[in-house]
């Protein structure tokens, strides 16, 4: 960090400012330029609040030059992590595909669905029981038989469940029934959840806010990590922009841009970065190509009857012809494809 001290400051109010600084455990370098004194904090500044020194009469300006994110830093942590579920793996070459409806809806539906995706190549089901929907009068998913019925087409095919958490108050019977903890972009900035979800023992599917920047979306993962849970999959799941042709937009950057700023592993959903079934096989091809960990996916047995993103959700039959193409592009990017 750097603090620039206005110009002509008194000697006085600087060494008053260093020895703040020093209470603090960092270490001071100044640098007396013309007019001007800078600081130079070295140690751990991730806990110095900047909004405090520049209430400082005699500071100019406070700089970072570190992120004030660390357990997330991939500076701090060169390789790649890998989250495993089950005999699924994602990160650090292996690359996952999670597929299933919205929403569960029914014992025949989740359990077809399953069944179909797995023949497929997808490794984890995923399903809501609790629903985050823009309306109160919307389908608000089952709820806890919701989860049931997740358990018994785990039952039936094995594949470990990815499903979202809306409250902290879900948090043990979460811990006792699903694989994976989705956290959703309505509630990536949502602090007592997500410190919550970071006292868990299972991996947790962090999406990425809705107009949220990498830094707030790492910051949200840093409180998941900073509470003891390091198993945390990023997924881009498309930000909000201008256009409104599409339902969201994927942003491809923020692939690369997370690989080189973060060691955990990111996964991207075509499926709602798009709103339009149409839209999933381009878009989940760009993702693989950027470099993606993985895809998550909306499939419905049966699109025009789904309670809830029937528009983008893929038929198993178009499911299966996009994990033909993903199985060869994966290959292309250098990666494996667990199935
Ligand atoms: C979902 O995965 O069904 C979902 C609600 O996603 P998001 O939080 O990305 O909108
Ligand atoms: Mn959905």
């Amino acid at each position: 960090m750097v603090v620039v001290m206005k110009p002509g400051t008194q000697q006085r109010e600087i060494d008053k400012l260093v020895a703040q600084f020093q209470l603090q455990g960092l270490t001071v370098g100044i640098t007396n330029g013309v007019g001007c004194t800078i600081l130079g904090l070295v140690g751990d500044t991730t806990a110095v609040d900047m909004d405090k020194i520049s209430i400082n009469e005699h500071v100019e300006r406070v700089m970072r030059v570190q992120e004030p994110f660390k357990k997330a830093n991939r500076k701090f942590h060169p390789e790649d992590s890998v989250v495993t579920v089950g005999s699924a793996k994602i990160g650090g070459g292996n690359f996952s595909v999670i597929a299933g409806p919205c929403s569960v809806e029914s014992e025949d539906q989740i359990i077809e669905v399953a069944q179909d995706v797995q023949k497929s190549g997808a490794t984890m089901l995923r399903g809501g029981a609790f629903k985050p929907r823009t309306s109160p009068y919307s389908f608000q998913g089952m709820g806890t038989p919701g989860l049931d019925l997740l358990l018994e087409a785990k039952a039936a095919t094995g594949l470990p469940i990815v499903t979202e958490i809306m409250s902290p108050k879900y948090c043990e019977l979460f811990e006792e029934k699903v694989d994976v903890v989705q956290v959703g972009a309505r509630n990536m900035q949502n602090f007592d959840l997500l410190k919550e979800v970071g006292r868990m023992s299972k991996p947790i599917l962090l999406k990425r806010g809705l107009s949220s920047t990498y830094e707030e979306w790492i910051m949200s993962a840093e409180y998941i990590m900073s509470e003891g849970n390091e198993n945390v999959i990023l997924c881009e799941r498309g930000i909000r922009t201008f256009e409104t042709y599409t339902r969201n937009t994927l942003d491809v950057s923020a692939i690369p841009a997370i690989r080189r700023m973060s060691h955990l592993p990111i996964v991207v959903d075509p499926s709602h970065s798009g709103g339009y079934y149409w839209l999933v096989e381009p878009l989940a091809l760009a993702a693989v190509a950027a470099g993606a960990d993985g895809l998550i996916i909306e499939v419905h047995n049966n699109p025009s009857c789904a309670k809830c993103d029937g528009q983008q959700s893929l038929t198993p039959e178009n499911f299966d012809h996009l994990m033909n193409k993903v199985e060869n592009l994966v290959s292309v990017t250098g990666k494996t494809l667990v199935k």
